[in-house]
């Protein structure tokens, strides 16, 4: 049996928090690691905005909901799980993903959780483990499933080295440089074709 796992950012819907700072127009909110490469600091700084601004759940959660898939993923993904169990690996918070992933068709998600208190507002954030792509990859190996990954940046290159084959997805610039070995998709077709040949190939 034949598994793909798929990256959620950038491969089916947009990133979720430069698509957020734009559409509720908080600049700050666009810092990512390449800004603050501690995690933990990113994090709590994002949260601290988020209380700042008096952004509770239910507020993110309704302009998450109007960001969308990306055109055509829909398409995309329901016409892959007809052929492929598809799992999609991600480092957001379900809380952040639902609204989307309902507009998906409610596909397998792992991926982090959000605290929140009482009201509303988003207090903490829990990571379920370290590398969980990797993690689940090398997990889905050990249960004889034959996996395809595919991404489209950094935090899934290690995802893709433990795939039986990795597959990028409109990467940036210095990804494709340094991760030569991956095929370079730039859109849905060309990301099925390749999923198709690496199925006949693994
Ligand atoms: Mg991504």
């Amino acid at each position: 049996m034949q598994l793909v796992c798929l990256d959620l950012e950038g491969v089916l819907v947009p990133e979720i928090w430069i698509e957020f700072s734009q559409r509720t127009g908080i600049p700050e909110l666009r810092r990512t690691t390449r800004d603050e490469p501690d995690y933990d600091k990113l994090m709590k700084g994002r949260l601290a905005l988020l209380a700042q601004h008096k952004l509770g759940l239910p507020d993110i959660q309704k302009v998450i909901a109007a960001m969308g898939p990306m055109a055509g993923a829909k398409d995309f993904l329901d016409d892959l799980r007809q052929r492929f169990q598809v799992i999609i690996l991600s480092d957001t918070f379900y809380q952040f993903a639902m609204p989307l992933m309902q507009q998906l068709g409610m596909p397998t998600l792992f991926c982090h959780q959000l605290e929140t208190d009482k009201s509303g507002f988003v207090v903490n954030y829990h990571l379920r483990m370290p590398e969980q792509k990797r993690e689940a990859v090398k997990r889905f190996r050990e249960l004889k499933f034959k996996v395809i990954a595919a991404g489209d940046s950094y935090n899934d290159t290690a995802m893709l080295g433990e795939a039986h084959a990795g597959i990028l997805f409109r990467p940036p610039e210095n990804v494709i440089r340094e991760f030569p070995q991956y095929p370079v998709t730039m859109n849905y077709a060309e990301l099925d074709a390749q999923i198709r040949s690496a199925s006949e190939r693994i």
